[in-house]
């Protein structure tokens, strides 16, 4: 049994969704469908979530909102004409969108989301009536029906453990199912969504409560690329790649597949297949748990992530107190602030997090710091990106890093941190955010383009 999932622009239009339907429709195996809300159909565009927001900001403030709903309802209007539908669908969504701006405008994180699920539920309700009317047995399920339960964070859900065991039971059902994904139901009743772009999360949950023996996910490429395309000039595709090496890659901003869809499958060990909606037939790129290690994929992806604050500590004879670091890290934790890499000397430390989580803070964090640390020295440095050179492959073979900071110092990078864990599944290098572009290209000639150190 294979779940698939279609992302926001396999569905945006009429024609898209016939295409969709085509490749559902082909086999028989692909009998769970997850959709995203109809997304972008022109570079211009505005995705139908982000409408949502929209209407959502209006009617919190206090706003006309009519004629952002109504841009809404044309988007399905749109689709529906096109597709000789009925229009009935077309009442449904205004009046649900009413029923949930007059029962929720007192809970705005409520309303917004609740709004947010309108995106993917109308185009799931919308999609299984098309699929049926050309013939094709096909049921519409909500989140709540098959059994998607989720915490009560508004905008932030996390799956609860039971909905696998109800999600099992979809394998029941005959006909071709229909999901919306984005957003589950928590135990206090209310629609809760998971982060943006988490219908990937959707279908992720679902392929594993149905224990698939696939889980595809369309979009609108053949894959995941080596390295960023508009950085690096027509970039192979990966063929396979591990969840922890995806998961890295995620990380430091390869936002093709969701880092929170990732964990359910790899508990289970669910294969994943990235593909495309409109190039079908391209084998796409696998995720799961091992892969083929040869010499030209020891390194399966290189990205680099910009937007990082590093706070570097001083602290002589650092290595003989005991404590210090997790007084370091108290601070942290009292601003609820998160870090990401810690690379350490004998009496020095650097803690690297995310500028948007000490963004506006940052005096305080440091006078805090130095009050209770008792520290030699302290700076910060800003704007500094983060190199990630990923690949299972480099914990058998001998001469990755020296390739890479040989193709570093070629294109004189400043290299000012260096991290890699046991695991050898990364390595990490703190560089300017300036040199960030040139880093991908000059590593990416070395690892793929042959132009490969002798070691
Ligand atoms: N529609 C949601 C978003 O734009 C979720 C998704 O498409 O995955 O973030």
């Amino acid at each position: 049994m294979k779940v698939a999932k279609f992302g926001g622009s396999s569905v945006s239009t009429a024609d898209q969704i016939k295409k969709v339907l085509n490749i559902v429709n082909s086999d028989e195996d692909r009998r769970i469908i997850i959709v995203s809300a109809p997304g972008k159909r022109h570079k211009e565009d505005v995705k139908t979530t982000d409408l949502l927001i929209r209407l959502y900001e209006k009617v919190i403030d206090d706003l006309d909102y009519i004629s952002k709903k109504e841009e809404i309802i044309q988007r399905y209007a749109d689709i529906i004409y096109e597709l000789d539908m009925s229009d009935n669908l077309l009442t449904t969504i205004d009046q649900t969108l009413e029923n949930f701006i007059t029962t929720l405008k007192d809970k705005p994180s409520r309303l917004l989301d609740a709004l947010l699920s309108c995106g993917e539920n109308f185009n799931a309700q919308l999609i299984a009536e098309y699929n049926n009317s050309q013939g094709i047995p096909t049921r519409y399920i909500s989140p709540g029906e098959a059994g998607i339960q989720v915490t009560d964070l508004p905008q932030n859900a996390q799956i609860l453990d039971q909905s696998y065991e109800a999600l099992y039971n979809l394998r029941t059902y005959d006909e071709k199912l229909i999901v919306p994904g984005f957003f589950g139901v928590s135990r206090q009743n209310y629609i809760v969504t998971f982060p943006r772009g988490g219908s990937d999360i959707t279908g992720a949950i679902v392929a594993r409560g149905v224990r698939a023996d696939l889980y595809e996910n369309f979009t609108d490429v053949s894959g995941i690329f080596r390295a960023n395309p508009t950085i690096v000039k027509n970039p192979e595709v990966i063929d396979e790649i591990t969840y922890r090496e995806m998961r890295e890659l995620s990380y430091a901003g390869f936002g093709v597949f969701h880092d929170e869809a990732l964990q359910p499958l790899h508990k289970d060990r669910i294969p994943v297949v990235i593909k495309n909606t409109n190039r079908p037939n391209d084998t796409g790129t696998f995720i799961r748990h091992d892969r083929e290690i040869n010499s030209s994929n020891i390194v399966s992806g290189i990205s680099c992530d910009k937007g990082f604050t590093v706070l570097n500590i001083k602290k002589y004879l650092m290595n003989r107190q005991v404590g210090f670091t997790r007084k370091i890290l108290g601070v942290l934790e009292d601003y609820n602030i998160s870090f990401d890499h810690m690379p350490s000397g004998i009496d020095s430390i650097s803690i690297i997090m995310r500028s948007k989580e000490i963004h506006n803070r940052e005096e305080q964090v440091l006078n805090d710091i130095r009050d209770k640390c008792d520290v030699d020295e302290l700076s910060v440095e800003h704007d500094l990106a983060i190199l990630m050179i990923v690949g299972e492959g480099m914990h058998r073979i001998v001469g990755t890093a020296n390739t890479i900071t040989h193709a570093l110092a070629e294109s004189k990078i400043n290299l000012k941190m260096m991290n890699q864990g046991a695991s050898e599944i990364s390595i990490m290098f703190g560089i300017d955010v300036a040199d960030a572009d040139k880093a991908v290209k000059s590593t990416y000639e070395y690892c793929y383009n042959g132009k490969c150190l002798k070691v």
